[in-house]
Order: C-alpha cells, then sequence, then structure tokens
C-alpha cells in the first residue's frame, strides 16, 4: 500500500496536519516516539479552550478524535531512515518495518539543550520553564530567577520583568557592557555575578558563595535543535534562529526537497501548543493541496 502522507512525530503539529488531512479522506500513517516536548510539564497554559490542562491530556483526547477516522494508521514508535523522492517515498522504522508514501511530513520537534547545572534538568517544566506566556501568571507576580544560558538570556531577563521581580544570574555566561546592564537596572532587575552551584528545594539557587536565594519560579533560555537528524540525511535545508536550528519551509509548509513538509517547532518559532496545532493546520491542508493539484508551488 501507498499513503498519501506519512507524518513522522504525531504530537501536537503532527496531529493538527494529519486531522485537516483525515477529514479531506487521505491515507495518513503517523509514526510517533512518544516524545513530546512539554512531557515534563503537568498543566499547560495558553492554548485557547485547554487553558491548565495537562498537555498528556490535550494530546490523548486529541489522538482518540483522529482515530474515529477510518484512514489513520497510526504507528508507535521510531522513523529511522526516509528514502526516495515525491510520491515515491519510503520509511523505515527502527523495528525494521517498511511503509511506502507520496508525501513525507515532519512534525519531529525539537530537543532542548539546558545548561548543565546540577538539579536543573529534572526541574525542568515544573519549576524551570522557558516561556513566560506559558508559566508566568502562575509565579503569581513573586520572585523569578532567570539563569543566564546565552544572548537570549538578556531579552528573557528584561521580558520577564512583567511577571515579577527578576534577578538574573548571569554565571559567567555572558559579559555585560555597561548600556546592558543600564537596560537591565531600568527595568528594575538584579545583577548576580556569583556562579550558581546547583538549583535545590523548589526552585532555590545554590550559590558559589554560600547563599542560596528562593524563587517563585526560575527559567532559562535553551537552545535547540531538531529532534531528529532525518531531515538533514534526506537534503533539506536546515537554518539558524535565534532558539537554535530549524528546518527551512515556504509559505506552504514545503521544506527545501520537493514533497517534503514540515511544521510545528521544528519549522516555526516562537514555539507554543497553539503555534503549533495553527502550523500544523496549515501543512495538512497544502499537503492535500499537493496531492490535488500536484504542480501547484507556494
Ligand atoms: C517544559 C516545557 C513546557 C511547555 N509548556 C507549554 C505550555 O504551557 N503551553 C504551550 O503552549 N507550550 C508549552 N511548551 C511548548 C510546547 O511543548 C511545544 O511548542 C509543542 O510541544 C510543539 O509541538 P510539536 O508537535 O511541534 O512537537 P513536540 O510536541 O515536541 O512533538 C514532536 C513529536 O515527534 C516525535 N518524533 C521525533 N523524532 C521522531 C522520529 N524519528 N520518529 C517518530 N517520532 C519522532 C517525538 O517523539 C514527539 O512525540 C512547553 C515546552 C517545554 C519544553
Amino acid at each position: 500500500m501507498i499513503h498519501d502522507v506519512i507524518v513522522i512525530g504525531g504530537s501536537y503539529a503532527g496531529m493538527a496536519a494529519s486531522l485537516q488531512l483525515l477529514r479531506a479522506r487521505r491515507s495518513v500513517l503517523v509514526i510517533d516516539a512518544g516524545q513530546r516536548r512539554n512531557r515534563t510539564a503537568s498543566h499547560s497554559h495558553g492554548f485557547l479552550g485547554q487553558d491548565g490542562v495537562d498537555p498528556a491530556v490535550i494530546a490523548r483526547d486529541a489522538r482518540n478524535q483522529l482515530e474515529a477516522y477510518p484512514t489513520l494508521t497510526w504507528v508507535e514508535g521510531e522513523a529511522a531512515s526516509v528514502t526516495g523522492k515525491r510520491d515515491a517515498f519510503v520509511v523505515e522504522t527502527v523495528g525494521d518495518q517498511t511503509y511506502h508514501t507520496r508525501r513525507i511530513l515532519f512534525a519531529t520537534g525539537v530537543t532542548d539543550q539546558l545548561p548543565q547545572i546540577d538539579g536543573l534538568a529534572e526541574r525542568w517544566g515544573r519549576s524551570v520553564f522557558h516561556c513566560p506566556y506559558c508559566h508566568g501568571y502562575e509565579l503569581d507576580q513573586g520572585r523569578i530567577g532567570v539563569i543566564a544560558s546565552g544572548p537570549m538570556s538578556m531579552h528573557q531577563a528584561e521580558l520577564l520583568t512583567e511577571w515579577g521581580a527578576v534577578t538574573f544570574f548571569i554565571n559567567s555566561v555572558l559579559s555585560l557592557d555597561p548600556a546592558a546592564q543600564q537596560v537591565l537596572e531600568q527595568r528594575g532587575v538584579m545583577i548576580e555575578n556569583t556562579a550558581v552551584l546547583a538549583l535545590t528545594g523548589e526552585a532555590d539557587v545554590q550559590l558559589a558563595d554560600g547563599r542560596t536565594l528562593s524563587f517563585a519560579g526560575l527559567f532559562v533560555a535553551p537552545t535547540v535543535t531538531p529532534s531528529t537528524t532525518l531531515p538533514t540525511k534526506l537534503g533539506c535545508t536546515i537554518v539558524e534562529g535565534p532558539m537554535g536550528q530549524m528546518i527551512a519551509v515556504d509559505g506552504a509548509k514545503e521544506t527545501t526537497v520537493r514533497g517534503v513538509y514540515a511544521c510545528g517547532d521544528v519549522a516555526q518559532m516562537p514555539h507554543s501548543v497553539s503555534l503549533a496545532v495553527g502550523d500544523g493546520a496549515m501543512a495538512g491542508l497544502q499537503l492535500h493541496r499537493s496531492l490535488v493539484w500536484p504542480d501547484m508551488h507556494a
């Protein structure tokens, strides 16, 4: 059998794309490894109609709705290789299953590269966050610690003053010139130059000079990379954005390889569930149009 579309990555973006295609009665095979980016968070915020809901519940309900369409096939697993060309792609999974398809959609998300600080990774999504729109409100205008990870951290420290009193831990990652210091001071940001040793408790920062400072929540700006190298191996162009790497796409969400599309965090910035769903819906309808009108270009 040859599927119309194989969607690699069955989270918010991949499912939103699949829904459009299934409603056009197209055959869709979703391959999903089950590693949603927000899997460590217990509440998702900012997605209209689902504000505060467990992100696993949002994903489960969406999948249940997709399963009602008879042209869906869902494979739990990991795509290991993609070869071929438009109208004749072959996808192999880690379990050595082989599938054929006319179009490919990468909705594979990104991986966060976090600073190597003791206690940070296990608090990611629980009391250490990156997106103020997702998790800032719940901190109730309390004390917020921003731990520098790169140039985006300066922007993050400035912005977060909208949500609480900010302490900015430079941690030898940045060197602030006088102009940058002045901008931060004008926003009321407290600059802390002592090295961060570890995170403890709920959101406590242990410093090299023996002090421990407590916060309502902590923020870092991770650098992101695509979760899989499959698009690169297939020849898709990868570009550098302000938060890290992403797959280059045109207005129809097609990559630089004909017949291969990408959506969600891996193909657009900034990142959120709403934006991933919107981007996925766009990819789904553009994929459908490319099947109806194969000569169409964005
Ligand atoms: C800690 C944290 C908290 C967040 N909280 C919020 C929030 O409150 N509100 C909000 O709007 N946004 C939040 N976000 C952002 C949100 O999680 C992302 O924007 C969203 O998950 C992107 O959806 P996506 O479908 O593009 O990718 P993802 O959700 O990352 O899904 C990608 C999927 O592709 C799969 N995959 C990857 N490679 C392969 C492969 N080779 N084969 C098969 N499957 C593969 C993965 O396993 C995964 O299931 C948060 C992010 C983080 C890190």
